[in-house]
């Protein structure tokens, strides 16, 4: 008899842990995996994948009222948001049956009920019934933080934003990250008119400058409204059923939907790891070494739980080492290094590797090359939008340290350009590669 009911317990079968799960699985091992909710996580479920659709769906604005410039003449076009809202769900409906199938394939066992930690080898799941193994991998992810004022419990976040039963006229916003900007730019294109309330006076932090202040300038051009140096003070609700949106400074707003985005914090309250020993830190994350570990060593931590960097690639990347590691003999740890990054926002944002702000900290002396330009898709529309590409490239090695982008297509045409960034190659790699003409791209290889 084996001494436990699995070789491994995955808690949570996101990305994460559904990577985890099938590579501990190919590498023979027993496994389980417990998922209270659904089977695909934040990312297929309601982050990433139903987002971009959403994105997708708002370009068509843009397409549309750029056509008569190419000489199209349209009737009348209108929006369905009933009609999106539900394309989206039965996607995401399809990605939850292959995410499924993937861990029926691999034999890994999975229950639809929430697991909680009772010792350092043992689960409890609701049904009341008590599973041991050897390892347990936590991989439940983060949850949006809702903060602290009257009237909160009238707002939402990006959990219950892909199911609003209509489309808002008007929204407010509080934050300016990744996802106050992107459902910012999905609203405003959609037809909503959007105020976005933040408490510092930027959007989109530890982002390059320039190419914040141009997101800035843009969305603020398409519509979109600031209220920076302020926060919500309270919402009440009105007898049409939309809300007053106090705020700290900055009077009253009128809302039909207020939707919160100030960061997202690990979903560890009442999972038990203190049962097992497992420190938490400070904002109740589960801290772990390079190799996924915790302080408890049967229990293993993977994906934004740990709180390192907060994207799907990333925790996949971390579930797949820990199974090579822990089960197929493999010693592999993560890279954290030119982890490319995109907000798809309207237009969107991207880049790899160090800012120039950080560059100089880093680096000392650094070279800033730019290139800002009228993307050739702009020429035909009343659309003044400029894009802006930046090399940071340090001045003693010649390497480029950090490419950033806002335009049309930057996180598509950024990926190839990480690949260079991430091999260490030079500006004069760069300038040495012949232009694709007539792209946007080809902007990387001619700034000088
Ligand atoms: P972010 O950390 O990106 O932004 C949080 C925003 O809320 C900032 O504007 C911040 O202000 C503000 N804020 C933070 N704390 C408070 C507070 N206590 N009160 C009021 N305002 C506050 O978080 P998001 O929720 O937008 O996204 C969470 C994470 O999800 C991202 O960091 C990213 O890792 C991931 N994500 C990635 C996406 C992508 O890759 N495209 C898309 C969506 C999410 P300030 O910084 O100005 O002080």
């Amino acid at each position: 008899m084996a001494e436990f009911d699995y070789d491994l317990f995955v808690i949570g079968a996101g990305s994460g842990g559904v990577r985890a799960s099938r590579i501990a699985a190919a590498h023979g091992a027993r496994v389980a995996v417990a998922e209270e909710y659904r089977v695909g996580g934040t990312c297929v479920i309601r982050g990433c994948v139903p987002k971009k659709l959403l994105v997708y769906g708002a370009h068509f604005a843009d397409a549309l009222h750029d056509a008569a410039g190419f000489g199209w003449t349209l009737g009348e076009t209108s929006f369905d948001w009933d009609k999106l809202r539900n394309f989206v769900a039965s996607e995401v409906d399809r990605l939850e049956r292959a995410y499924t199938n993937t861990l029926d394939n691999n034999h890994v066992e999975h229950f639809h009920e929430r697991a909680v930690i009772t010792g350092p080898h043992n689960v409890r799941l609701t049904s009341g019934r008590e599973i041991t193994a050897k390892y347990i991998l936590v991989a439940v992810g983060a949850w949006p933080v809702m903060p602290d004022f009257p009237g909160n419990e009238h707002c939402i976040t990006s959990n219950e934003v892909f199911h609003l039963k209509s489309f808002p006229k008007h929204v407010v916003i509080q934050g300016a990250g990744y996802i106050a900007m992107e459902f910012a730019g999905i609203f405003n294109a959609l037809g909503a008119q959007v105020t976005v309330v933040n408490r510092s006076s930027q959007i989109l932090r530890g982002y390059d400058e320039s190419l914040r202040d141009r997101l800035l300038e843009i969305t603020r051009a398409r519509g979109i409204e600031f209220r920076f140096d302020s926060a919500i003070e309270k919402v009440d609700q009105r007898a049409d059923g939309s809300f007053t949106v106090h705020t700290h400074g900055h009077g009253e707003l009128h809302a039909d939907v207020v939707m919160v985005a100030t960061g997202r914090k690990a979903k560890t309250a009442g999972l038990g790891l203190e049962a097992a020993g497992v420190a938490l830190g400070a904002k109740g994350e589960v801290p772990v070494d390079e190799w996924n570990a915790t302080s408890c060593p049967s229990i293993y931590a993977v994906g934004d739980v740990t709180d390192r960097v907060q994207l799907t690639p990333v925790a996949i990347r971390e579930g797949h080492a820990f199974a090579d590691n822990v089960f197929g003999g493999q010693a592999r740890t993560t890279s954290y290094e030119n982890i490319p990054n995109a907000v798809f926002s309207q237009p969107p944002l991207a880049g790899v590797g160090l800012t120039e702000v950080k560059a100089r900290e880093k680096f000392g002396e650094v070279k800033v090359f730019t290139s800002d330009f009228r993307p050739m898709q702009n020429m035909f529309s009343d659309r003044p939008e400029r894009g802006l590409y930046k090399l940071v490239v340090d001045a003693g090695s010649d390497k480029v340290l950090g490419v950033h982008m806002i335009g049309p297509d930057a996180p598509e045409i950024l990926q190839a350009a990480a690949i260079a960034v991430n091999a260490g190659l030079t500006k004069r790699d760069f300038d040495a590669t012949m232009a694709l003409h007539p792209s946007m791209a080809e902007e990387l290889v001619l700034m000088r």
